[in-house]
């Protein structure tokens, strides 16, 4: 059976936090972003369908957690190679992973919330994190490069309902890139937007990690610290995500799992995929096989290398 539970890893937003890859690979998104992670969308969607059996991922989250002992989780995760609730079981699979007694969350791209079956869905959830980049049409279709049928509007207008019908923890995402997003009356609207939402955080940040096209840019620093002055006159409460922060990755037991699980969702630098192996009595070779294999690649950015899934 595929691998479906992974980590725990370490994240910003949610402390240790098992991941669930609700949507196998290869990635099937409704976006598909410049800076994405995890490479270009090759298939997109728009409809929800059934991946797996709620019962299966209840039984892998199951197997790990025991394996992982007393080691704590902060969070559960649903943060796939793609968008989360393209799954039509992910209200299901949030009651059924509620019987763990940990905490639940979802990081979505908020295409599908315009649908009520969606924002049922996510309001099972104790944490939503909603991606929004912009709230310009012409800016959307450059950064998020949706998927055709989707509409701006109607996406920005189930935020809304949703923000005032959730009872959990709402938090936003906003990435700028350079030239994109990030310019004034840009950064002024989407603070605007924030304000009628209240999300409990709002994030903002740039892409740290290699970006699906070469040629983003990340913005100049008195970019985000406007953005920033500005979200924060409009009372919201902004963090900004920084580029530099120490990750140790769980080990659930089969190294090569692991790695393949984790580069799907999150790309691994040079440095952190050598201390992974050596924490876990792995070697250099095993990196070598896999990027042999064509199971990851080596990408470069900023001047580091990083290792991600190879969608082949
Ligand atoms: S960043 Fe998220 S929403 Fe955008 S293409 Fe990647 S998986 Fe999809």
């Amino acid at each position: 059976m595929e691998r479906i539970v992974f980590g725990p890893i370490p994240s910003r937003r949610f402390g240790q936090s098992l991941g669930i890859n609700n949507v196998p690979y290869p990635k099937k998104c409704s976006y598909s972003c410049i800076y994405c992670q995890i490479g270009k969308t090759p298939i997109y969607q728009v409809e929800r369908k059934e991946f797996y059996k709620p019962e299966e991922i209840k039984k892998q989250t199951k197997e790990v957690i025991e394996n992982l002992k007393d080691k704590k989780i902060d969070f559960i995760t649903f943060v796939p190679d793609g968008e989360p609730t393209l799954d039509i079981n992910l209200g299901k699979e949030i009651e059924i992973l509620k019987e763990f007694g940990i905490k639940i969350a979802v990081i979505t791209n908020s295409s599908l919330i315009w649908r009520e079956d969606v924002r049922n869905d996510l309001k099972k959830a104790d944490c939503v994190s909603l991606k929004i980049d912009t709230v310009s049409k012409d800016i959307w279709e450059k950064i998020n490069r949706p998927y055709k049928p989707i509409n701006l509007e109607a996406i920005l207008q189930g935020i809304e309902i949703f923000s005032e019908e959730f009872k959990g923890q709402l938090l936003t995402e906003t990435l700028f890139i350079k030239d994109i997003n990030d310019n004034k009356q840009e950064i002024e609207k989407i603070g605007e937007f924030l304000k009628k939402i209240k999300p409990n955080i709002a994030y903002i940040g740039y892409p740290t990690r290699p970006p699906a096209e070469k040629w983003v840019k990340i913005p100049e620093r008195e970019k985000v610290d406007f953005a920033y002055i500005v979200f924060e006159s409009k009372d919201l409460n902004v963090k900004v995500i920084e580029e530099k922060e120490k990750r140790e990755f769980g080990f659930t037991g089969n190294l090569i799992e692991d790695i393949l699980s984790i580069v799907s969702v999150h790309p691994m630098s040079e440095k952190e995929i050598k201390k992974f192996l050596k924490d876990n009595k792995g070697n250099s070779e095993l990196l070598k096989e896999l990027i042999d294999k064509e199971e990851i690649v080596e990408v470069e950015y900023r001047g580091v290398k990083y290792y991600r899934r190879n969608f082949k």
